[in-house]
């Protein structure tokens, strides 16, 4: 009797001397029980919507975003002007002719010049690639539609054919171009996206149309029809506007001069609610500085949190938070971006800033020693984040906000979400609120501020200064 009840009374006794989880341990705790994340995420998307460069709605959340920086004890929360680039989309329809008519899902590439009036009716070539176009010649594209049909390798890779094809299918007397949308799957959804014109090159009017409409014009053209397709792009002519990147600081303890950025973007296009790209991003980088803070922790160095404006269609958030903080750049310690959904976080990458001329492979393939100390300074922090996955540390690219920076010496940090379904809905009308996954949230924002923690606590810095 006495032994079984000093049995039982044992787990009580261990558990009253048991310490409350402390630092990164508590943190962990704390943000794996926040909803702040989600909460703001879904009043961002639902109750403002979508930010494309120029609209109300990104002024709106660039207001509100301030709000939600001074509620969260954030110091220093301001807007830093930026002037930035506009371009409105009218309206827009598109059908297949001939040979037999039937609706063409289309959405027209982000800075696309307008169809003439009442549209424009051409027969379409379809080709595979840059190099089964420039075979055809110019006979064979003068004064057609050239139809990219290019599948999805990788985004880098298939996002060439968005930025260039109209310019390259115009070298060639094309009248307009229809660009596959950059997804490995659709549900008939046209991924919209930005598109440059190269200079001394006719602008034609470029639209992204489906994987389904695509693969059809293939199919037509590959049983000896001739597909010809009507197309109505309206737009209103490119101007500029004031926007302004959002900024709030929580200062370090030890080294409050030093600075380590948290990014993501507010802007996004026109279509969808801009829910994974990049409204959770913004929301994974305030909240876990602000969870570090809502934590009791204060790590050495400030964490700054940064909310660019007009990263879809310009970048002029980028480079303007380049020229506003140029002088302080040196008291950097890192910057990082989340800008790739809400897959769970994996690891971080590591960029060095320019890598004076030499590519992402090259780089991974020979360190410098430099890289090779940095490295070896976050794969120290992995296993702090173990519990929450097996976190990858490695050499690779950081985000393209933060790129103008980095190129200039600011050690860069990409976030290693799990992208596997990220362009599903990227740049469409079904990117929002519903895909956001809120038990992957609250794990990301633990491993985010885990790590951010961490970082900004290092006794050294990455880049050794
Ligand atoms: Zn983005």
């Amino acid at each position: 009797m006495k032994r079984l009840f000093a049995t039982a009374l044992l787990p009580i006794a261990l558990l009253a001397q048991a310490p409350a989880p402390t630092g990164i341990a508590r943190l962990k705790a704390d943000a794996l029980a926040s909803d702040a994340a989600y909460k703001d995420l879904e009043y961002l998307c639902d109750r403002i919507g979508a930010r494309p460069s120029g609209s109300k709605q990104l002024d709106e959340a660039i207001a509100w975003a301030q709000t939600v920086l001074k509620r969260e004890g954030f110091v220093n929360v301001r807007a830093e002007p930026v002037t930035i680039p506009v371009w409105r989309r009218g309206a827009e329809q598109g059908w297949i002719e001939a040979p037999a008519r039937q609706t063409l899902s289309v959405l027209g590439l982000g800075g696309t010049v307008p169809t003439p009036k009442g549209g424009l009716t051409a027969e379409v070539v379809v080709v595979g690639s840059f190099d089964e176009l420039k075979a055809l010649g110019e006979a064979r594209v003068k004064g057609k539609i050239v139809c990219f049909d290019v599948p999805f390798t990788n985004y880098g890779a298939t996002v060439a054919y968005r930025g260039a094809g109209a310019s390259e299918a115009a070298k060639l007397g094309a009248v307009a171009a229809l660009v596959r949308s950059v997804t490995p799957v659709s549900l008939d959804t046209p991924h919209t996206g930005a598109m440059n014109y190269q200079k001394d090159v006719a602008k034609i009017p470029a639209a992204a149309i489906t994987l389904e409409n695509a693969t059809q014009l293939r199919r037509l053209q590959a049983s000896g029809q001739v597909p010809r397709v009507h197309l109505e792009l309206e737009s209103e002519a490119p101007t500029t506007a004031p926007s302004a990147n959002v900024v709030g600081e929580l200062p370090g303890s030890d080294k409050p001069e030093e600075i380590v950025v948290l990014s993501g973007h507010l802007d996004s296009w026109d279509v969808g609610q801009g829910a994974q790209d990049d409204g959770v991003g913004c929301m994974l980088a305030l909240h876990a500085a602000a969870q570090i803070r809502r934590s009791g922790l204060q790590p050495k160095r400030t964490l700054r949190v940064v909310l660019y404006t007009n990263e879809e269609h310009g970048l002029a958030g980028g480079r303007a938070y380049l020229e506003a903080h140029r002088e302080e750049l040196p008291r950097h310690a890192a910057m990082l971006e989340t800008d790739s959904g809400n897959g769970l976080i994996q690891g971080f990458s590591l960029d060095l800033g320019g890598g004076q001329g030499r590519n992402r492979a090259q780089r991974a393939a020979a360190p410098t020693d430099a890289q090779k100390r940095a490295l070896g300074l976050l794969e120290g922090l992995a296993p702090q984040l173990a519990d929450l996955g097996a976190m990858k540390m490695e050499l690779g690219g950081s985000g393209a906000d933060i790129g103008p920076s980095v190129a200039a010496g600011v050690p860069g940090i990409g976030v290693g979400h799990d992208n596997s379904r990220y362009w599903d809905v990227h740049h469409t009308r079904a990117d929002t609120f519903d895909k956001i996954k809120p038990e992957d949230l609250k794990k990301n924002l633990a491993i985010l501020s885990a790590f951010t923690f961490a970082l900004a606590d290092l006794p050294e810095r990455l880049d050794g200064k």
